[in-house]
This record gives structure tokens, sequence and C-alpha cells, in this order.
């Protein structure tokens, strides 16, 4: 820096404010008053809770700087985590925990006259992402700064995140998620760091100084990307780790000439065009739409972190050495763009040969795939990338003619299998098949369960894995238990705490120790009664949050994820409908059948039809059983609206049975089913995605296993699967979609669920027919065993005991040792 201080406090390293309940207080004013810029009793309720923030912000700041400091000093190798998705939940309770400070600032702000607890219900989660795979994203971080390790993630800071879901009359309605409205105290601008990104134009050749023919890019716009840091806080180890999201705005947002001719709006209109680009996050999961937003969006965020990361990592500008300083993990196909974006930079503006370029390019990237389903593999036609990215394409195009040369001379009479392989699909359009590009171009390949990776080898990505087998790995996801338990669980995280010792939240293998508690009963006791606590804390919440009252003595039964026809609400749908109409047409007592409350949680894709009529189906079954006096004792259908982080932090310790029954070979991991274990509550599931790892490790005695296994599904299908069959064959279920049929849900009207019932009937991709008698009969078997209490708290201790496996901690150990290499700072 020019500039010299000499004042000793300026010479002095930042220093972090007491850790007492006076420290704080006085933090917490000095924000209201002199930020916020009123007095405490004139404060609002907001005003209190940004304040608390940017309070609890003064304890991360000395470490975090310090830590930058030092993972540019000592040149340590990061992990890049490219990811168009975040979905990280509040953050006020986790930095809380992570410095320790709950209690002082419980105690803090009571010396204030405030209760915490109304400022923790004030903050607005950032939903900036779909389910699964954001929320992976939010895990992994937080994993990675509590294990010490230097990770900077970089994605998108979407205006608008993922839809507020509301209900009318029974069906979704989306309002937009306004999450920035009221003050964003977690994110710290840094307009001085943005980045100019490019987009449209043409390439050309052109004669260089030094007298050789190279290749540019002249583009035909462009807009600047501006970061926003947000701190990513380890668990109590003063370890802080950034998450740099990129905010689209105008280059010039001002049209002067324009302006001054008097058209304004004009005018502006440059600046409107490029803050579109990071306005909204696309609401499709598991089915990219091929917009062309989709792919602006996609490309501004990797090209600027990847010019961010060279900048303010590679200070002596010596690019070879990038394989050594950083690996950009790529969480599924939407940053896959980087790739042709660092050769770009490499080739085109720091002028290396081609061959050295790729050489580099291939050491800094890693691919992890999330799916299995082919419509959920992205491609980009090459119409689309050729227009707004020129240079991309052509390069995209040499990497392919120069890997399939490489295919052909290692199969010289295959061009099945060339043409199997090429990064460019010919039908139905010529497009870019970016899974097969990230393949390309990864060091590894990983999928996120046992299964799945089992599955991408053996049929998604056959092929490259019989060309390269030791690219392909696994890493099954995990769930951070910091958030998950200790957070969301307070009671049970207190339990294990008091019988383990401290430690066990960074070192989860440590609930094996558990195990024997088991068997004891006193133990067992204190799990069920908090247990019970738990499901009056979500009660209270439905109640006031959802104007629904709940029966405390009930089985919880909890299906919380995506809508999506794979995942198969439809069947748990079947399960409840026919259990109603078992009573209703005198089948079966009412006394007779064990209490069950359902709960739902699940947002449509706006433009997923059939995925939204199975959303109005839900809430007509539950009002026509929730008002049904017959079964009002023992049947009970809620769906809350809006399912996020927030919910799932009350829901999932309330509940008995987690509910994971997509289809088999369909689910690539999950990780709601992880934080339900984690939590003790039993499942009921197929064999899918983590489940058979989860059976696994709980054993068979203690989870609800059914369903076709993934080769027998292959093999029905291959046979030719009738799902009519199933209806004719089996009269309760027959029974169940007659009823549906009837309009006994929907007034009478035979119309409204048609669509839903012929889907099932005469198609039913995902065999929801074919799986409805082994389910029924595993809640059968719930049923029975829920009836000995004693036995289903045993159960679930074991559950808890047997999942330590499932930490993100875990998993990033796992990407450590297998792909990334990496060493934690000091
Ligand atoms: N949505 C939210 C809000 C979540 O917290 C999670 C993970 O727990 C998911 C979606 C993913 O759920 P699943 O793994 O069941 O698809």
């Amino acid at each position: 820096p020019s500039f010299q201080p000499t004042h000793p406090l300026a010479l002095a390293p930042v220093t972090s404010p007491p850790h007492s309940v006076d420290g704080f207080v006085r933090e917490f004013l000095r924000e209201l008053n002199t930020d916020s810029g009123v007095t405490l009793s004139r404060s609002t309720v907001n005003d209190q809770y940004l304040s608390l923030a940017r309070a609890v912000r003064h304890y991360l700041s000395a470490r975090w700087l310090e830590n930058t400091r030092k993972v540019r000093e000592t040149k340590a190798k990061m992990v890049g985590y490219l990811s168009a998705e975040f979905l990280l939940g509040r953050q006020l309770g986790n930095a809380l925990l992570a410095t320790d400070l709950e209690e002082i600032a419980e105690k803090a702000l009571a010396e204030c006259g405030i209760d915490i607890a109304t400022l923790r219900a004030q903050e607005v989660e950032p939903g900036l992402g779909n389910g699964g795979l954001g929320r992976l994203a939010a895990c992994f971080i937080d994993s990675l700064a509590t294990m010490g390790v230097p990770c900077i993630g970089y994605g998108i800071r979407y205006e608008y995140g993922i839809f507020r879901q509301t209900f009318v009359d029974g069906r979704q309605v989306e309002q937009p998620d306004t999450w920035l409205t009221l003050g964003s105290p977690w994110e710290f601008p840094h307009p001085e760091h943005a980045v100019q990104v490019d987009f449209g134009g043409h390439t050309e050749t052109y004669v260089d100084t030094d007298g050789v023919e190279r290749t540019r890019w002249v583009p035909g716009w462009n807009v600047l990307g501006m970061p926003f840091n947000y701190m990513v806080p380890g668990y109590q180890n003063g370890q802080v780790n950034t998450l740099r999201l990129w905010s689209a705005q105008a280059t010039n947002a001002f049209d002067l000439p324009t302006f001054n001719s008097g058209d304004y709006a004009e005018a502006v209109r440059a600046q409107t065009f490029a803050e579109n680009i990071t306005k909204v996050l696309y609401p499709e999961d598991s089915t990219p739409q091929g917009k062309e937003l989709r792919l602006q969006q996609q490309y501004f965020f990797v090209a600027c972190s990847i010019r961010d990361f060279i900048d303010r990592f590679i200070l002596d500008g010596d690019v070879t050495t990038l394989p050594e300083r950083v690996i950009f993990q790529l969480n599924d196909t939407h940053p896959v763009i980087a790739v042709p974006e660092l050769m770009r930079v490499l080739v085109d503006i720091e002028k290396l040969e081609w061959d050295a370029a790729w050489e580099i390019t291939k050491k800094c990237f890693a691919y992890t795939c999330h799916t299995l389903l082919p419509e959920a593999l992205e491609v980009w036609p090459t119409e689309l990338l050729g227009r707004l990215l020129p240079r991309h394409l052509e390069i995209i195009y040499r990497i392919n003619d120069e890997f399939l040369a490489e295919v052909r001379a290692a199969f010289p009479d295959d061009e099945m299998r060339a043409r199997r392989m090429s990064i460019i699909a010919e039908y139905p359009e010529r497009a870019v098949r970016m899974a097969y590009l990230a393949t390309v171009a990864g060091a590894k390949v990983n999928g996120v369960a046992e299964l799945h990776s089992q599955l991408l080898r053996d049929k998604v990505l056959h092929d490259f894995s019989e060309y390269w087998p030791e690219k392909f790995t696994n890493v099954t996801n995990g769930v951070t238990p910091r958030r998950f338990m200790r957070l969301a669980n307070p009671g049970l995280s207190q339990l294990i705490t008091e019988t383990l010792g401290t430690g066990w939240l960074t070192d989860l293998e440590r609930l094996a120790e558990l195990e024997p508690y088991a068997e004891d009963a006193e133990f067992r006791a204190a799990f069920v009664r908090i247990k019970e606590a738990n499901k009056t804390r979500l009660y209270r919440l439905l109640r006031a949050r959802d104007q629904v009252a709940l029966p405390d003595d009930h089985l919880l039964d909890v299906m919380v994820k995506r809508l999506h026809e794979y995942k198969r609400q439809s069947l748990k749908l079947l399960h409840i409908v026919s259990s109603y109409e078992q009573i209703i047409s005198g089948k079966v007592d009412p006394s007779q059948v064990t209490p069950r409350t359902f709960v739902f949680g699940a947002k449509a894709a706006p433009g997923y039809r059939i995925a939204k009529e199975t959303i109005h189906l839900i809430n007509s079954v539950a009002a026509v059983i929730n008002a049904d006096p017959l079964v009002k004792d023992v049947l009970k259908v809620v769906f809350p609206a809006n399912y996020n982080v927030t919910l799932a932090e009350t829901l999932i310790p309330a509940a008995d049975l987690s509910e994971q029954i997509s289809l088999a070979g369909k689910e690539a991991s999950g990780t709601g089913n992880m934080k339900f274990a984690l939590n003790g509550a039993l499942t009921i599931g197929t064999d899918d995605g983590a489940n058979v790892e989860i059976r696994q490790l709980v054993g068979d005695e203690h989870f609800f296993l059914f369903g076709l296994t993934e080769p027998e599904v292959a093999e029905v299908q291959t046979a030719g699967y009738r799902s009519h069959e199933y209806y004719e064959g089996d009269p309760q279920l027959k029974a169940t979609l007659d009823l549906i049929a009837s309009g006994h849900f929907s007034g009478g009207d035979r119309t409204v669920f048609e669509p839903l019932v012929s889907n099932l009937l005469y198609d039913d991709r995902f065999m929801a027919l074919a799986d409805f008698r082994s389910y029924v009969e595993a809640q059968a078997r719930v049923d029975a065993y829920y009836a000995d209490q004693d036995a289903w708290a045993r159960s679930a201790v074991l559950n808890v005991a047997r999942s330590g496996f499932f930490s993100s901690d875990r998993s990033m150990r796992e990407y450590i040792a297998r792909i990334w290499h990496t060493q934690p700072l000091r």
C-alpha cells in the first residue's frame, strides 16, 4: 500500500470485541445508534435485528481478515466451490453458535429489554437455491470452514431467490421472494472489485506483436459483476472462509445523449437489461429449461469468479501455478462453461500454447454429477451458445475434436463409440452436452451416493468410465450437524452432550458411542420427551403460521422435498387416500387405525403442470379428510406452505417417520433423508440414493424397506410396464384411485383430477402403482412397530447412533483425499 500508518492502533492487528455481556451490549448499541441511527427506545424489531447481526459480525471480522491474509501469504491451495445455488438458511443462529455467543447475546439483549427469539424470527432466509443441490453447497462450505480448509464459494446473488409459495383454493401461487428489502446485514459489497463480463459479438484472427497468429473475441456487449462477500464461519474454531456472490450491473448505466434528449426510459434500458441477469433464481429443480438468460447467468458468475481468483490470489501473475493454488469444484453442470472460459483466459489473454493451457485446465476442475434423469442433463444448442459466447463455442469444438481423435485412436474400428461420446449432440438439434464437457475436462467425476456413482459408471457416463476408469469416484453427500442437529434440535444435542461430552459435533462418528444407551430405559425416556417437545414446538409454529391445530398423540409422518414425479408424493397420497377409503367404506374400523398426522412440504416449479396438480390434490385431500368426523381422531393431513430451510429446522426434529420413497434408480442421493435419521426419525424408503447406505448403517430392523430395486425396475420396464394392470389386479388400489376419480375430493367434479389419475393409470413413468402394494404393506409394518413405543424409541436412538457417517465433514474429508488434495491452514 502507498500509505504509511503511524498510529499504534493502525499498526496493531485487528482485534475482536470482548466476549462478555457488557462488551456485547456495547457493540449492539453502537450498531443501533451509529449505523441504524436510532435510539434503543425508538428502534423497531427490524432495526434491532440488523444491529444484532452487525454486532455479531464484529466478532468474526478479525479472524476473517487474518484468514484471508494467511491464505494469500502461505499460497495455500484453495477449493473454489462453483455453484449456481447456495441455499444458506438463516445466518444469525449459525453465526452466534460459531462464535459461541448464544448465551452472551441472549443475556445482553435481555438486559436491553429484548427477547432474542423475536429478533431471530425477524430474519428472512436467503433462498438462493431450489433444494438439495443448493443446500449441499451450503453444508459443504460450513464443513470446510469448520475443518479449517481454505475455500471460497462462488455463486450468484439473486435479487429474488426461490419464490414464496402460497396456496389459493389449494393451488400453488408463487410470490416474489423479496429477501433484500429489509436490509441484508450479512453481506459486504465490494464495488471496487467489480469485474467486466463480455457477451455476444464475433471472433477474429490477428497477427500479434510477437508475430504469432491468434484468435480474439470482439464482444458485442458487456455487464459488470459486483461482488458481495459473506463470512462463512467455522464452528468455534476461529476460522472464517468467504462466500462471494456476484450481482450484475450495467457498465454504462446511463446513456447520456439519450437522457439529454428526454427519453429517460430508453436511457436506463441498458441498466435494466444488465440487472436482469441476476434478477431471479430459476425455480426449476432437475429440469433445466434451456433459457438464454440462464446461460447468461451461468457464464456471468463463472467468468467473474475465474477473473477474481486470478486477480486476487495469483499475485505474481504466473497463471501456470493455478493448479497449485486452486481446484474448482463444479456443482453439477451449471458452472461448466467455466472450462472454456479458463481456456480462453489462458490462451487468448495470457497467451499460453493450447496444449499447455489444456494441461492446466484439466487439473483445475472436478465435476460433481447430481442426477440420473436424462431430462436433467443440461445441453445448450450451439446456435444459442455461439451467439452468446462465440469464442467459447470455438474452444469447445476444438476440445471435442482433440478428444474424439484420442477416442478414435484408442478404438479404431468403433465410430459409433466416438459419436456417442461426442461433446456435441447432433439430434434433435446441434447442442453442447455440458456433462460430457465436464467429464472430459474434469480431473475427477463423482456421483453423490454409492448407488448413484455406480449407475453413473454403468449407464449415464458408461463410455467415459470405460475409457477413464480412474477418473470416476463416489462421495456420498452429507449434512452439517451444526445446523441440522445443534441449532435445529437443541434438546437432543444437549442430551448427547450430557451423555458423550463435547466434541461430537465436529466428530460425528462419535454418535456411535450412543449405541449402548439404546438399551437404557432412562435414556430412551429422555429421548422420547425431547421428541415430544419438538412436536409441541412444531405444532405451536403451525398454529401461528398456518392456523392449523394438530393432535399431539399421533405418529408424525413427514414427506418434505421438492415436488417431483420421481420423488412420488403421489404414492404417499395413494397411501393416505387408501387408509381413508378403507375407513369410510367400512372395511376398517377407525379404532383399529394407528393415529397419524401426515405432513407435506414441497414447492413445484411454476411451469410443472403435473406437480402443481399434485399439490392441489394434496390440499384437496387434506381439506376433506380433516373435515370428516369419521376419521378425525386418526387421520390428519397438513401441508404448510413455503417449505424452506427455516421450516425444515423445526419440522425434521419433530418427525417420527421419514418418507424417502423415490423410484429406485432416480434419486441421486437425497440429503433430507440423512437429516431425519440424525434426528431420530425412522425411514420408510426404497433402495435408492443414500437410503441404501442409511439402511446398511442403521440395520434392516430399524428401516422400513419397500419397492422394486433398480435392476427390477429396469427389468419391468424392458418387459413393458403397464400400470393399468396393477390397478385392475389390486382391489385396494382400484378403490383408492376410483375414489379420487369420482370427484370425492373435488366437490363431485370428476374432471379436476382426471389428468392426474389418467397419468397414473396410463403412463406412470415413475411406477407408483407398481410399488403401491409393497408400500402399503411396509406402512402396515410401521403401524405394528409403532404400537410398541419402547421398541420404536430404541430404533430411533439407534438411527441417531448409526448415522454419524452422514456428516458433511466426512464428505469433505473424502473430497479432500480423493479429489482436491488440499490441506487445512496450519
Ligand atoms: N429443500 C430444503 C429446504 C432442504 O432443507 C432440503 C434438504 O434437507 C431439501 C430441499 C432436499 O431434500 P431431499 O434430499 O429430500 O430431496
